[in-house]
Formats: structure tokens, sequence, C-alpha cells
């Protein structure tokens, strides 16, 4: 199970900060990403995965990291501003798939949870507003109405069954939920397929890095 010591958390602020700079009054990576939910996301991986970024994290931290880019023999902690830089776009162009895809999963992780997370006060997070994002509609403290009514009875055959429809919709995603709804409104018998959960609107807090699990 993947653990976020110390090390690795200075590690990983140092490359939030590389990815998410400080710029006008927008607070740098390290000032926003919540490193309880990061944890958790990587935890929600594979084993292997969780090794590899363990691995990769723990790369980052010694000075033989220098050979990947034929920059200094130091720590990634440890470099200037420009130096972490050159260093992460030398992985991005690599032609060593392992950096290419060390840089993706860094990028990905330090831009969802920087632009994604909302600050543990419930305030708006800071880049938003700089985007033009107005924020989640639900107040904070909401929290997900888990007994709010629920108004589809989703049914779970325990045995071979045969149910009669129009259309068959398999999955109830953006593209099939909405399709089942339209031609339902317009009269036809249909039938969805689904091999998740049923999850309801007012079961989402509308606050994207939360939502993960
Ligand atoms: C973290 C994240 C954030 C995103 N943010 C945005 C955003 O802000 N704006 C935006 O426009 N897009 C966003 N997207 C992309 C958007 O969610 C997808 O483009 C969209 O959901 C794709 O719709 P879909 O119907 O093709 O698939 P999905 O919405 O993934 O639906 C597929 C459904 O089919 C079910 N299913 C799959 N296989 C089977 C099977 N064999 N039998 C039965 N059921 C099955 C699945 O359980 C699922 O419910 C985001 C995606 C992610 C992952």
């Amino acid at each position: 199970m993947f653990t976020l010591t110390p090390v690795r958390r200075a590690v990983l602020c140092a490359v939030a900060d590389a990815f998410v700079p400080a710029i006008n009054d927008l607070p740098a990576g390290s000032a926003v990403l919540d490193f309880e939910l990061v944890a958790r996301a990587i935890q929600a991986q594979p084993l292997g995965a969780q090794a590899e970024f363990e691995q990769l994290l723990d790369l980052l931290d010694k000075p033989v990291l220098g050979l990947s880019w034929l920059g200094p023999l130091r720590p990634f902690a440890q470099l200037a501003p420009a130096q972490r830089e050159a260093l992460l776009l030398s992985w991005a162009g690599s032609r060593l798939p392992p950096l290419r895809k060390a840089f993706q999963t860094l990028r990905k992780l330090c831009t969802f949870f920087y632009y994604g997370s909302s600050p543990a006060d419930g305030g708006p997070n800071p880049a938003w507003a700089a985007l033009g994002y107005p924020g989640p509609a639900l107040p904070p403290d909401s929290g997900p109405p888990v007994a709010a009514p629920r108004p589809i009875r989703p049914l779970a055959p325990q045995a071979a069954t045969t149910y009669d429809c129009e259309v068959l919709v398999i999955g109830s995603g953006a593209g099939g939920g909405v399709m089942a709804g339209e031609l339902a409104r317009a009269g036809h018998d249909v039938l969805v397929h689904e091999k998740g959960p049923y999850f309801h609107g007012r079961d989402f807090t509308q606050r994207e890095a939360n939502m993960l699990g």
C-alpha cells in the first residue's frame, strides 16, 4: 500500500510547484494540493501502479536523478525552478517511455488536484475565479443528501431473466443516460443495462477531487 512519507510529500510539493508555480495572486501547487486526497487516490490504484509511483517519488529524491536528463546530480527539490522545469520537459519528450509516463502521471496528478480540489474550509479554490468558474452550486456544508428520494427502482435479477423492451441501452453514463431519457420521453419502452451502482444526482457534492473515490 502506498505510503506518503514526509520525504515523498516534500518531493510532491516541489513537483507541484514546478507544474503550477505561484502566479499573480494565485498560490503555488503545494499550497493548494490536498495531500490526503492525493494519497487516497494513489492507494485506490492497483498495487503495481502504487509501487511504481513510490519508486518514481523515491528516484526524484536521489542525486542519481540527474542522469535521467544529463543535469546536476541533485534531488529534484534541490534544483532551481528553471532546472526543475527543464527536467520535466526533458522527460515529457524523452525517447524512453517510462520517463514520458512519469511526466504524464505527475502532470495529471498535480494539475487535477490543483484545479479540482476544494480547500478544507469549504471555500472556493483560488484558481476557479481566474478560470471564470463560479464554483459548485451546492453550499460546501450541504454534503450529499443520501436520503433524497430516488425515482429509479433498479432491477437486480439474481437468476436468468427475460425482459421485453423496444430499445436496450447499454450503460447509463453521459451518452446512454441521455439517450435512454430522450427515448423514454418520446414514448418508447426503454431498458437500460448498467454494470455499476445507481447514483442519483444528489449523491454528488459537485467537488470533483472529493468525488474521485
Ligand atoms: C475525472 C473526470 C472528469 C471529467 N470532467 C468532465 C467535464 O468537466 N466536462 C466534460 O464534458 N467531460 C468530462 N469528463 C469526460 C466525460 O465524463 C466523458 O466524456 C463522458 O462521461 C463519456 O460518456 P459515455 O456515455 O461515453 O461514457 P460514461 O459516461 O463513462 O458511461 C459509460 C457507462 O456504461 C457503463 N458500462 C460500461 N460497460 C458496461 C457493460 N458492459 N454493461 C453495462 N454497463 C456498462 C459504465 O458503468 C458507465 O456507467 C470527465 C471525465 C473524468 C474521468
